[in-house]
């Protein structure tokens, strides 16, 4: 880790919301700033930049999707959606507007809390590469040898599944589509369907279990594909 803590905007103008969010962020040691407007964020975000930034669709002036694509034209610093809808085409429209990932309200703090962590560990410096193998939290990959360990336990993978883990390892936290994953990791993925992704992930979940992992370490994204928590 380095010295200085992490910094986090958060927009938001619900005050219990915001509240509870920069109260969980700064218990676990991060620089948490907060805002109610969109406007106000595009103008802190020129200024000061941010590490993270927890951003609400809802705002009262900008929406939150207007600033994300606002803000992508100086900045690729990760945002997070904050969205009380649970509707496909905002997860959609968010990611296709360079959002890394978005939370449903409600929502738990520890949650959250976890949501910013893992955006940080995408972005920050690769920590260890020793003998071929780099290191992605819990994940080390070997792309010559085309092995993963998890914990260092060596995983017994199948080509697809290595394939697959190895594309979502390339970015830990982003969501791929199934036909995102299909591309990178098949040789024909014309042959493919959706369902070929799900049973390897399937399969790859019970390896990881098996290797010693709490949870899902490969989140679904309903209706729109997976992502990896190193
Ligand atoms: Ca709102």
């Amino acid at each position: 880790m380095s010295s200085q803590p992490a910094r986090v905007l958060v927009v938001e103008d619900e005050a219990a919301i915001a509240d509870t969010l920069l109260y969980a962020l700064r218990s676990e040691g991060y620089a948490a700033s907060h805002c109610t407007l969109g406007r106000e964020a595009l103008a802190l975000l020129r200024q000061h930049g941010a590490d993270v930034v927890v951003l609400d669709v809802g705002l009262p002036d900008l929406g939150g999707f207007e600033v994300c694509r606002e803000l992508r034209t100086f900045s690729q610093v990760p945002v997070i959606f904050l969205t009380a809808r649970n509707d496909e085409f905002d997860r959609v429209l968010g990611l296709e507007l360079g959002a890394d990932d978005y939370v449903t309200k409600p929502f738990s703090p520890r949650e959250m809390v976890a949501r910013v962590r893992a955006r940080l560990r995408r972005t920050a410096p690769v920590a260890a590469e020793e003998g071929g193998w780099k290191q992605l939290g819990r994940f080390a990959i070997d792309h010559d040898g085309r092995r993963i360990r998890y914990d260092e336990a060596l995983l017994d993978l199948t080509r697809y599944e290595y394939a697959l883990l190895a594309a979502l390892l390339q970015r830990p936290g982003a969501i791929l589509s199934r036909s995102q994953l299909m591309e990178r990791g098949w040789d024909h993925a014309s042959d493919s369907t959706d369902r070929t992704v799900d049973t390897h992930v399937k399969t790859l979940r019970a390896k990881l279990r098996a290797a010693g992992a709490q949870g899902e370490p490969i989140r679904t994204h309903r209706g729109v594909g997976y992502a990896l928590d190193v």
